[in-house]
Order: structure tokens, then C-alpha cells, then sequence
């Protein structure tokens, strides 16, 4: 999330707050003093403001410390004038933690919300106007009840069955322990931009800009954790050794190789690049095709492999995953191929080719 500012760390989780937050407190702020014309009310309906993201933050730390507890890193909290974002570095892999993470920050407020309220009505509250935000300054009682009422209002919202909310979490889990998690999250994201849909023309019609824009952030929340678990579960388990060199051996040339014995491998062959390799074995350069063709058109024919090839190449290991690291790593490194190894030994080559090959194989799975 961009533009938001740390504020501080709790159990490794840090805890930031986006910068529109701030505008939200000059606005509710000035209401409060248009309401109560005196500085303490003003300061009171702000202190409420942080009470309530108190509330919310608590609540995503109901989801983290369970996440945290069942293995998930959560790198951070944010807290957005809409509410709060736990950020898991990965999803959870089995659909039951995700029920159990889903349903553990509504369960936050579920304890907060009795608290309140028995506190206020042991202080004492005037119910003949149920307090709001703008009114609750008036009496601590009133504050207590309106929090209580928040943490109320926190969980029968975030319980709608909308993903990505923590109904529709919850939904989802349910549902992939029967039908496997993309089918799950198919159906729970249909159900939830339905939804969204729903709220989206009920906050319109009603004048609720806040309620049509969550509504916005649903929709398009739940279509990117679509792609997320689609994602996941087509390229699950590929590793670079799955795919390197599957259809053919990886021709190697040694640093004594002239340019004419590499010219006759490629022109006899169907490889383009080659990892330059020493008698004992070991791995010292790479001779691309972009150096080879270069090459032909240039003095350099006449020299060795040895002076063409490039010494600074990564090296990819071959349990790397596939689509995460195989894939990102071959390109940022602008080359077409680049050498495996296990152990400073060369077993293979992942080519461009070879990932194009895994894509097609990635898509006919997508579409069954
Ligand atoms: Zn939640």
C-alpha cells in the first residue's frame, strides 16, 4: 500500500497508517466542533476516531496472531480510512486456516463490544438518542455505548459473505474443503462482486459514498485474490529441474573451443547458447547466441571461446520454483538461457523456450 507512514511494530507486524487517515481526523475533527462548539468536544470526537481504529486494529491483529500462530508471515497492518489490511505473505495453504484466520478478527470485536457496553451502562447512558460518532462527546456513557455499537456494526459487516471480506474468507475455506480452492474461490468471488454490486448501488441511491466505495473495494479486491489462488494452484510445485531441457541433452563447449567448432554446433544443432565448461567440470562462463552473432560478423571469429564467452551470468538451482524464481530471474538477467547447477555442477539449462513450453502447459491445465 503506498503513502503510508509507520507508526510503530507490534510482534514483528508493522503497524502503518496511510496518509488519508490523517484527513479523516481533521474532517470528523471539524464536525465535532461544529456539534459541541468547544475544543473538548472537538479532541473527544477525535479521540473516538482513534478509539474505533483501536478497534479495527485489534481486530486485524486477531487475524495475525492466528496467522502467525499456523506459520503465515505477516509482514504488516495497515490502516486505511476504510478500515484495516493484514497483509499474509502467502495465503494459507489449507482451507480450515483460512476459516480460522478469517473468523478470528471478527471474534476480536465480539469480546470488545460487552465490554463497552457494560461499561456504559454501569457509568450510566442516556439512550433516548442513540449516540453517533458527532454526538457521543457528549457523555462517557454515550462514548461507551457508540464504540460498543462500533464493534457491533464491525463484525455483522465484515461477516457478509463478500470477498474479500472475512465472510467471504470464511465462505471460501468452507467451501474449497469440498471443492479444491479454485472452484471455492470462483464461487466466493462471484458471490461477493454480486454483492459488491448490491452495496455499490445501495450506497448510491442511499447518498452513502463511503458504503459505494467500499462496495468498489470489494469488486476489485475480490478479482485480484482470484487471480492470486489461480495462480498458485496451476503453477503449484513446478520447479526449474520440471521443465529445463525435458525435450533434449544441454551441449556444452569447453574455454578451448574455437569459433569455428561453436559455429558447427549451432549450425548442426538446435541450440543457441551454450555453458562454457572446463575439463574437470566445472562452470565458468556462458556463450550466448547474442555473442555468437556478434561474433561472425566481426574479427573476433578468429578467436576462442574463451575470449567471447561472459563470466557474469546467474546461476539457477534446480529446486528453484519455476514461476516465481526460474522465471523472474532468467529475465531479468536478459539472457535467453541460463546454466542449472547443483552443488557448483552443471545439470542442465533453462531456456526461454523451455518456459514458454511450461506456460502452454500451465494454460491447457487453467482451462480444464
Ligand atoms: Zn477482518
Amino acid at each position: 500500500m503506498g503513502s503510508a507512514f509507520k507508526i510503530g511494530r507490534i510482534r514483528g507486524i508493522d503497524v502503518k497508517v496511510h496518509w488519508t487517515f490523517f484527513l479523516l481526523l481533521l474532517f470528523f475533527g471539524y464536525l465535532g466542533f461544529q456539534e459541541s462548539q468547544s475544543v473538548t468536544g472537538t479532541l473527544v470526537t477525535v479521540l473516538l476516531v482513534l478509539a474505533l481504529f483501536v478497534c479495527v486494529l485489534l481486530h486485524e491483529f486477531g487475524h495475525s496472531i492466528v496467522a502467525q500462530r499456523l506459520g503465515l508471515e505477516v509482514p504488516d497492518i495497515t490502516l486505511l480510512p476504510i478500515g484495516g489490511v493484514a497483509r499474509l505473505k502467502s495465503l494459507p495453504e489449507k482451507p480450515w486456516d483460512e476459516v480460522k484466520i478469517a473468523v478470528a478478527g471478527p471474534l476480536v470485536n465480539v469480546v470488545l463490544a460487552p465490554i463497552f457496553f457494560t461499561l456504559a451502562f454501569l457509568i450510566g447512558v442516556d439512550l433516548s438518542t442513540i449516540p453517533s460518532l458527532i454526538t457521543a462527546q457528549q457523555s462517557t456513557g454515550g462514548a461507551l455505548f457508540y464504540l460498543g455499537t462500533i464493534n457491533v456494526a464491525l463484525v455483522v459487516f465484515n461477516m457478509i459473505p463478500a470477498f474479500p471480506l472475512d465472510g467471504g474468507r470464511v465462505l471460501r475455506g468452507l467451501l474449497a474443503t469440498r471443492l479444491g480452492a479454485v472452484r471455492a474461490t470462483d464461487i466466493s468471488a462471484a458471490i461477493g462482486q454480486a454483492l459488491a454490486f448490491g452495496l455499490f448501488l445501495l450506497g448510491l441511491l442511499g447518498g452513502q459514498i463511503i458504503l459505494a466505495l467500499i462496495a468498489v473495494f470489494i469488486f476489485f479486491g475480490a478479482s485480484g485474490e482470484t487471480q492470486m489462488v489461480r495462480q498458485r494452484e496451476v503453477t503449484r510445485g513446478m520447479s526449474v529441474a520440471d521443465v529445463m531441457g525435458v525435450r533434449r541433452r544441454t551441449e556444452t563447449v569447453t574455454p578451448y573451443h574455437n569459433f569455428g567448432q561453436v559455429l558447427d554446433l549451432v549450425v548442426h544443432g538446435y541450440q543457441t547458447d551454450f555453458p562454457v565448461v572446463e575439463e574437470d567440470g566445472r562452470l565458468v562462463g556462458m556463450l550466448t547466441r547474442a555473442e555468437i552473432f556478434a561474433a561472425v560478423h566481426s574479427p573476433n571469429q578468429y578467436r576462442g571461446v574463451r575470449d567471447l564467452m561472459r563470466t557474469d551470468f546467474p546461476v539457477l538451482s534446480p529446486e528453484a520454483d519455476l514461476f516465481t524464481d526460474g522465471n523472474r530471474i532468467l529475465q531479468e538477467s536478459g539472457l535467453r538461457a541460463l546454466p542449472v547447477c547443483n552443488g557448483g555442477n552443471l545439470v542442465g539449462m533453462l531456456t526461454v523456450d523451455d518456459i514458454g513450453q511450461a506456460n502452454l502447459l500451465r494454460d491447457l491445465r487453467k482451462s480444464r
